[in-house]
């Protein structure tokens, strides 16, 4: 086994094309996201796909890319998606679509993401760990995407948000979500994830819009549960994120000790201060429920999907509201799979009409997300030692977040994206 693995191992260093030559980027203006600055004609430095300096350009100076006239920023963060299979996440999808035809979709959906500037992502949720194989195939140079972290298999409840509820009983389907009740078998689950490659844990403790026979206001685990499968991947040095619309469902989970609250569609008083005091992210996503509501069945969703969506983007608006005002810490995830993928930055502009400012949301998908992710100054940010991850939009996003749904440029680890 030992030579087969240094064999495997030596191919893929040397799969890694090699980017040792320094680059030089050029921009009319370049957006500190940390404190807003606006700095006028400057030059980035790029050395082996990481950012090493930032200076005033010199008259005349010539650069590798000259951008001309637009803002440049760091590629933005996406901490909530699922790229893998077709759009429109149906509960009961793996009945009609295959594992490899989902991983396919996959690789179509990972440039469409890169494509409109968001240069990482977390995956929150696949089947057949195909999520790892698309991040290690993006990873190698194969494919071309967005730096992912993965879930893989989302952990539910029996009859919860993950389990196939419109199937009849006797007929058995071996292989989708991780369905796991009472702690040791949650922390089965959380093993395994880990063991084929997840890099965070996904659990979901309530009902949701997507999902058959399941109500999104009603928790589906106890704390004990949720404790569980916080301290299983604790031990393995992994996060958990949490599906919760319900008030009661995200409380268990934060005083369970997850990470991020995705959703996060009802809350209360309590539940903000919870929040707040454990140091969790709230990861809102109106905008999926507004696209939902917006192309009703002809873009597929059921009836049942419909009325839940519905139901749900009143909670949604006005729990981000509370959370802005509050200074919870938000986060930037918008669940593109259950809406198509490539409008991930349509979310902005709903978060600014939340009451945030336009920095503060541009904020939640680069710092915020980056902290979130425990990649500070890796990601988010164009600090030396971050990867040259770039974002060029046209006019100015502080003043129009809107400019970054179209994005002019973008560059990920030193290379330009075609
Ligand atoms: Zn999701």
């Amino acid at each position: 086994m030992r030579p087969l693995l240094t064999l495997m191992a030596l191919l893929a260093v040397t799969a890694l094309p090699a980017q040792a030559e320094v680059v030089t980027v050029a921009a009319a203006r370049v957006l500190e996201v940390e404190t807003g600055t606006l700095l006028r004609e400057q030059v980035l430095t790029i050395d082996g796909g990481k950012i090493t300096g930032m200076a005033a350009r010199r008259p005349g100076e010539a650069v590798t890319h000259d951008l001309g006239d637009v803002t440049l920023l760091p590629g933005l963060i996406d901490a909530h998606v699922h790229l893998i299979g077709s759009e429109g996440l149906r509960p009961d999808q793996a009945l009609f679509e295959s594992a490899p035809r989902a991983a396919i979709s996959g690789v179509a959906n990972a440039r469409k993401t890169l494509a409109a500037g968001f240069t990482t992502v977390r995956d929150l949720g696949a089947r057949d760990f195909a999520d790892v194989a698309l991040r290690d195939a993006i990873a190698a140079g194969s494919v071309q995407g967005p730096r992912m972290l993965v879930a893989t298999s989302s952990l539910s409840s029996t009859g919860g948000h993950g389990d196939l509820n419109s199937i009849p009983g006797d007929i058995r389907v071996l292989r989708y979500s991780a369905v796991a009740d009472g702690s040791e078998e949650i922390r089965r689950k959380v093993r395994e994830n880990v063991k084929y490659g997840a890099d965070w844990i996904k659990i979901l403790a309530t009902g949701g819009t997507m999902s058959a026979g399941t109500d999104p206001n009603m928790a589906d685990y106890t704390e004990q549960e949720l404790r569980a499968a916080v301290e299983a991947a604790r031990e393995k040095n992994r996060d958990v994120a949490v599906h919760a619309h319900g008030t009661e469902g995200i409380k268990r989970a934060v005083r369970a000790g997850v990470r991020s609250v995705e959703h996060c569609s009802m809350l209360d008083d309590e539940a903000i201060r919870l929040i707040r005091e454990r140091g969790a992210f709230a990861v809102p996503n109106p905008f999926t429920s507004q696209y939902m509501v917006e192309r009703g069945s002809a873009a597929g969703y059921t009836d049942y999907q419909l009325a839940k969506a519905k139901w749900v983007l009143g909670f949604k608006l006005e729990s981000l509201r509370k959370a802005i005002k509050a200074g919870l810490l938000v986060a930037y995830g918008t669940d593109s799979g259950v809406q198509e993928h490539g409008l991930n930055a349509r979310q902005f502009a709903m978060f600014v009409d939340a009451g945030m400012s336009p920095l503060a949301a541009i904020q939640s998908a680069t710092v915020v997300n980056a902290r979130m992710l425990r990649m500070e100054g890796k990601v988010g940010t164009l600090k030396p030692g971050a990867y040259a991850d770039l974002l060029a939009v046209r006019g100015n996003p502080l003043e129009n977040v809107r400019a970054l749904e179209t994005p002019a440029w973008i560059m990920k680890e030193g290379r330009v994206f075609q």
